[in-house]
């Protein structure tokens, strides 16, 4: 076996989740982490025998190691090439990245494509690049090169979206994007996360195939993914609301570049909870609501109360509509599993006094693939309720 490049870490003896393949290893499951090694480091973690098991990046908090391989590996730009062009066969395999209907893709997915920490979504012929690991960040001229490599001349702008560091000098850009044949502006600089919620695609296309002749509230509605589905599958009223007012002004300019401008549409720039609380939302008698609030709980610590803003919301929005309306109702914290959940909703349907039943279970969809030793990785649910 060659010698790995890079500094060494030993494991523990008996720690055997590595053999489970985990592209986490916990700081206690190492020792003699040594003191001097940086945040995003590359290292190499050995067996008692000085066996290099995995290679991956360091950083200094409860995750001490993010694993790129499992065993030795020269982390270049050939790795992250090998990478990426796994990552586009399957992009390819499932009907995206070279559709017609449809140019926005996640073509990174993090360790659902065994490499922790990195995220990049296409748009249309903007990649942007998103960090969330120091070990990424350190690596990025790296991940450029190799993605230039893989999708050559497909691509015209690589924009980077660190955490800690924004290349860019713009402030705002934007490309018309197509998804399931419905166009969308993205701002790919100033818009949240890396411009648009490309994981609700096929969520928002079954919202469609709801709404002929329906009346939808689409609450969170951001730059009104849901609510174009929602007039494109023949909803007779759309109202979107939002806390963002920036958020509803795009999604304006999208009901026009799908010419829904002169459908019934209202625009509630408000608080979710403050709207479904009011006499108003009571008395516009929905029957669809689109429930997809940001992530209540980044971290575990939060959990407990974002558990219990989940249920509120969820279980207003149960009280005020009419019997056989429907409910789209998501949860994007990574923290809340699929079971605690749907706990939760079963929970608010207890509050709201209403009987209620599940239609449908909804997920991130495939461009957003999760490794099955990395559970945590399935971080969007949704349940399609219907309300007796
Ligand atoms: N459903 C959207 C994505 C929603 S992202 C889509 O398909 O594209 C979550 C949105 O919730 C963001 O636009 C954010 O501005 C908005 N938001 C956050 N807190 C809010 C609140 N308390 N009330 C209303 N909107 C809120």
């Amino acid at each position: 076996m060659s010698k790995s490049p890079y500094r060494t870490i030993e494991l523990k003896r008996g720690k055997q989740s590595i053999n489970r393949k985990h592209p986490w290893i916990f700081s206690g499951a190492l020792h003699k982490i040594p003191r001097d090694l940086e945040e995003g480091e590359k290292v190499s973690v050995v067996n008692e025998a000085g066996e290099t098991v995995v290679t991956g990046h360091f950083g200094k908090g409860s995750i001490a190691v993010r694993v790129l391989e499992f065993g030795p590996a020269v982390i270049d730009e050939q790795f992250y090439t090998k990478k990426i062009e796994n990552a586009l066969s399957v992009r390819v395999a499932i009907g995206l990245a070279k559709s017609e209907n449809t140019n926005a893709y996640r073509l990174m997915h993090g360790e659902g494509d065994g490499v922790p920490g990195l995220v990049i979504d296409i748009y249309k012929n903007v990649a942007v690049v998103q960090s969330h690991s120091a070990g990424v960040s350190a690596d990025t001229d790296l991940i450029k090169n190799a993605l230039k490599n893989v999708l050559v001349d497909a691509i015209a702008e690589i924009i980077l979206k660190n955490t800690d560091q924004r290349e860019s000098i713009k402030t705002s850009a934007t490309v018309e994007i197509t998804e399931h044949a419905h166009r969308f502006e993205v701002d790919y600089i100033s818009g949240q996360k890396t411009g648009f919620f490309i994981d609700q695609r096929e969520n928002r296309r079954l919202l469609g195939s709801y709404a002929d002749g329906k009346k939808v509230l689409n609450a969170f509605s951001y730059t009104g993914g849901f609510s174009v589905y929602a007039f494109s599958g023949g909803a007779s009223e759309v109202h979107s609301l939002d806390s963002s007012r920036s958020a509803l002004a795009t999604l304006e300019q999208n009901l026009k570049i799908n010419d829904f401008e002169k459908s019934n549409h209202k625009s509630i720039a408000a608080d979710a909870l403050e709207y479904l609380n009011s006499d108003e939302a009571r008395d516009a008698s929905y029957d669809i609501v689109v429930l997809d609030p940001p992530a209540f709980a980044k971290h575990r610590s939060a959990r407990h109360r974002a558990i219990q803003a989940y249920k509120r919301l969820n279980a207003r929005a149960m009280k005020i509509l009419k019997p056989g309306s429907i409910v789209f109702t998501f949860s994007c914290s990574q923290v809340v599993t699929p079971e605690l959940f749907n706990h939760t909703i079963a929970a608010a349907a207890i509050e709201s006094g209403r009987d209620i039943r599940i239609l449908h279970h909804l997920h991130q969809p495939a461009d957003h693939p999760i490794s099955i030793f990395h559970p945590e990785g399935e971080y969007l649910k949704g349940l399609v309720l219907r309300i007796e």
